[in-house]
């Protein structure tokens, strides 16, 4: 899938994988009762997870409860293989919003076996990505501040700031294991408050004075 710029324009370039990262804010790992981890807990999505966050969203029926986990996305615009945090750094083309779509219950059970996560995390759809800013208007990377608001209610209030592991360093951490592309995405994990979804949902998504969005679960 090709994701868009802020402007309205497509990416030059395809997304071919989101590599996501679990548990990099204190609240939220306290809140599923999950240990701080010493290192980056990474998973990936596929591409085939992306779908246009503006455009609304549907849900794997029949599957249990789905939660949403806002993040920020950092698009890459060079590759990355083995780099320095400023390599790293100075690769990032954009940032945007996504939702990490998790089914719950069953990462729960996955869990508690002892299994990867896949099937609760990369099913299709699972990856709603909001249009991209391009970095260069974004400011300091480590004071963003972002929210999720679910039918009208502040569920979740983030800032990069809080990141266990920043940017920068997770970027630098994700590239010694894989290569990252330009247009891949890494979701940066999620704050406290993440929450079940329903039918009917409408979601407001902010990333302070650069995006203000509005979405539907459909
Ligand atoms: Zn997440």
């Amino acid at each position: 899938m090709i994701l868009r710029w802020r402007s309205g324009e497509p990416l030059p370039w395809a997304t071919t994988k989101v590599v996501c990262v679990g548990r990099n804010y204190a609240e939220h790992a306290k809140e599923l009762g999950n240990a701080v981890p010493e290192k980056p807990l990474l998973f990936m999505k596929p591409s085939t997870a992306l779908v246009d966050l503006e455009a609304g969203f549907s849900l794997p029926a029949d599957r249990g409860e789905v939660h949403f986990e806002c993040e920020l996305a950092v698009l890459l615009g060079e590759p990355l293989t083995k780099a320095s945090e400023a390599q790293a750094s100075a690769a990032i083309a954009g940032i945007g919003l996504a939702l990490d779509l998790t089914l719950r219950e069953l990462q729960n059970e996955l869990k508690a076996k002892g299994q990867p996560w896949e099937l609760a995390k990369a099913f299709d759809g699972s990856c709603p990505v909001s249009p991209l800013v391009p970095v260069a208007e974004v400011g300091a990377l480590d004071a963003l501040r972002f929210q999720l608001y679910q039918n009208g209610e502040l569920r979740q209030d983030g800032a990069s700031s809080d990141m266990i592991t920043p940017i920068p360093g997770l970027l630098s951490y994700i590239s010694q294991h894989f290569s990252l592309k330009p247009g891949d995405l890494v979701l940066t994990g999620t704050p406290k408050g993440v929450g079940k979804l329903a039918l009917g949902d409408s979601l407001r998504l902010v990333l302070a004075e650069r995006l203000d969005l509005q979405s539907q679960v459909g």
